[in-house]
């Protein structure tokens, strides 16, 4: 079922969306060489709580830390270490969430540490267009499909590809709801975008194929040909006067 949020619940989720951009920038501004994926993840569980948060991925699903962080080739859910440590000219995803009032905030980006290949900033680049041009596309009488076409067009154009087998999804009071919200798809297909939708536009954009694999820690995304792969996210919501980004400090 997919839930239309109300002005009064949508005031309550702005601010679980604004903890959850307030961490990534955090994180975002922490990337360095040297310093462990495992403090990355510490900094932003601190940041979340100050503000009053929840880290709303520990634990889901059984999810070891606050935030899931992917180095290169990894696409997601990358699991933070104390012995993982960040190094020059690596691109670093980091996605993460917060929980306030009953409500949830979800937000991805990939960072550069240090200067990194040409290629691996116009992956970035391309991957952060995809996502504009996706919440461009979000609007009140256009469909979910619609998301996805333009985020496939953008990538594809680019001579990247869009990873099929991971999506993004509504949000609300629970951190995956309805609907499904793919990264590809069919202009004027799927479900009717309505005034009050809460959705968690994410595309994730490999340099080479789309293909992707789990690794043995059940969580670890990677792509198969080990090609670098990019992640940006926003949580949004769809009003009579088009897309607004609720995951801003
Ligand atoms: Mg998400």
């Amino acid at each position: 079922m997919i839930v239309l949020k109300t002005s009064r619940e949508l005031g309550i989720m702005k601010e679980a969306c604004s903890i959850a951009a307030g961490a990534l920038q955090t994180v975002g501004n922490a990337v360095e060489a040297g310093i462990t994926t495992g403090e990355l993840d510490a900094l932003a569980e601190k940041y979340i709580r100050s503000r009053g948060g929840e880290p709303n991925f520990k634990n889901y699903n059984g999810f070891p830390a606050t935030a899931c962080i992917s180095i290169n080739n990894e696409v997601i859910h990358g699991i933070p270490s104390k012995s993982r440590k960040i190094c020059a000219g690596d691109i670093v995803s980091v996605d993460l969430g917060a929980k306030f009032g009953g409500y949830h905030g979800d937000n991805a980006a990939t960072f550069a540490c240090g200067e990194v290949s040409a290629e691996a900033k116009r992956l970035m680049d391309v991957t952060r267009d995809a996502l504009y041009e996706g919440i461009n596309a979000a609007r009140a009488g256009s469909r979910i499909g619609d998301i996805g076409n333009a985020v496939q067009r953008t990538v594809e154009a680019a001579g990247f590809s869009v990873v099929r087998q991971y999506v993004g999804h509504g949000i609300g009071t629970q951190l995956h709801e309805a609907p499904e919200v793919p990264n590809f798809g069919t202009k004027g297909r799927g479900i009717r975008l309505l005034p009050g939708m809460t959705l968690a536009i994410e595309p994730m954009v490999n340099i080479g194929s789309y293909d992707v694999k789990v690794l043995s820690d059940g969580w670890t995304v990677e792509t198969k040909d080990g090609s670098l792969s990019a992640h940006f996210e926003h949580t949004v919501v769809i009003t009579p006067d088009g897309p607004k980004i609720m995951t801003i400090v």
